[in-house]
């Protein structure tokens, strides 16, 4: 019955999802100017202002009074909603689909490059219709380099999808990832055995020759005594992974969830954090002064704990949600800067706004966690001068959405429309 539900609901988000995913020859094209009661405009609301958007960008935005539009101008009165920049996820793996459904092992092992593709495709789709413009992908968990191919399909209007920042394989210790059995099978990884200075080197350089936008490095993973999270690579190796990266204009970003781990990431240069869960005040006060900023992923932890069997809201919170609860407190107190990205993937491609709403639960501002959703991100990720705010001159990525996302992030939620790159994917009112 369940199986049924499920396929017959996904049946009809595939066939309203192909209708509402327009393709660049069906838009008109000429300058539009977007209305709605309030705007966001990453920084501050304000109401009553206007967007006026000129194919792919934004030209002007302001009071309506003072936006001069002319005669030829299409105007969209996108009504009482609040329009602002699309979203930006920082941790994302399209690449993946929920645990509950296939654990990652099993995705690892069993599914094939093509049905894993496949479903990123879905992934995509889902993810922009959701209000996510941009994505950080953070590895493709044994498909390869199929995150290349996605974007590059994305970038070419083959199929609908967020703007992607890809880290192709990720860069892991021998020894320390996953999928592991038995001693003597030598079964592939979730992403790239490397180690030492010219090993390390070698594998950074071939990871950007074939595509990846940022390198990523598990700067520690669960292989300690008792499967406890401990630091894999060394100071150095650290060090040398990102003077290439840099080397080339890339950033590195570094998963880390002990404390000796984000240490030795943040003193050697990587620009985020993934994770954090045993970071104390010392390391967030070192990742403020070195400007690393935290994606503290709370939804995934969550979700693999009710995939375990805790029942929210009715058992008692596990320890695990107990510790992240304090340590991102910790983070928020000491001023680190915050990520949003919730390592979607572990749950539903385009539930992307349960990682705000969990920031919001465990202490953070509304206001706040509506910025790092946006500008916050852009300027995490280093896209701020084309993304992530409404200015003049950035890519017109817009979404509009039912509510006041800044006092309520679950507006975030009620997504009515959606533009990317002044391309129109989703529109209720039409
Ligand atoms: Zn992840």
């Amino acid at each position: 019955m369940r199986n049924t539900c499920l396929a017959s609901i996904l049946l009809v988000c595939l066939l309203a999802a192909a209708a509402l995913a327009a393709s660049p020859q069906d838009q008109p094209t000429g300058a539009m100017l977007l209305e709605a009661a309030r705007l966001y405009d990453g920084a501050a609301m304000h109401r009553n202002w206007v967007v006026l958007v000129s194919g792919d960008r934004i030209a002007a935005v302001g009071p309506a009074s003072e936006v001069i539009s002319t005669a030829d101008v299409r105007v969209i009165d996108l009504g009482d909603v609040t329009l602002m920049p699309g979203l930006i996820e920082g941790h994302s793996h399209l690449l993946l689909h929920p645990y509950d459904e296939t654990p990652w092992t099993d995705q690892v092992l069993n599914e094939s490059l093509g049905l894993r593709t496949a479903r990123a495709v879905v992934h995509a789709r889902d993810t922009l219709l959701a209000g996510v413009t941009t994505v950080r992908d953070l590895g493709t968990e044994g498909a390869g380099y199929a995150d290349v191919g996605l974007k590059e399909a994305i970038e070419r209007g083959v199929i609908p999808g967020p703007r992607m920042i890809v880290t192709t394989r990720a860069i892991v210790a021998t020894g320390s990832y996953n999928p592991k059995g038995a001693p003597e099978l030598g079964l592939p990884k979730g992403a790239e055995v490397a180690d030492g200075i010219d090993e390390l080197i070698r594998v950074t350089r071939d990871q950007i020759g074939k595509g990846a936008d940022w390198i990523k490095v598990y700067a520690d993973y669960r292989w300690g005594p008792g499967r406890t999270a401990r630091p894999t690579f060394t100071q150095r190796e650290l060090e040398r992974i990102v003077e290439v990266a840099a080397s080339s204009g890339r950033s590195v970003v570094a998963h880390a969830s002990t404390a000796e781990g984000m240490r030795r990431a943040v003193l050697a240069g990587v620009r985020t954090i993934e994770h954090g869960d045993q970071g104390t005040e010392e390391i967030f006060q070192l990742m403020v002064e070195h400007g690393v900023a935290l994606c503290p992923t709370l939804a995934a932890g969550d979700a693999i704990l009710r995939y375990g069997g805790w029942r929210k809201g009715i058992d008692p919170e596990p320890a695990r949600i107990a510790s992240k609860r304090a340590s991102f407190a910790a983070a928020l107190r000491a001023g680190v800067s915050i990520c949003f990205g919730g390592d979607v993937g572990v749950y539903p491609h385009g539930d992307n706004v349960r990682e705000l709403e969990l920031m919001v639960e465990y202490g953070m501002d509304p206001a706040d966690a509506l910025h790092a959703a946006t500008l916050g991100n852009a300027r995490i990720l280093a896209i701020d001068d084309r993304l992530g705010a409404i200015r003049p001159g950035l890519l017109a990525d817009l979404i509009a959405v039912q509510g006041d996302p800044s006092r309520d992030i679950s507006a975030l939620r009620q997504v009515r429309y959606v533009m990317k790159g002044g391309q129109v994917y989703r529109n209720e009112e039409s």
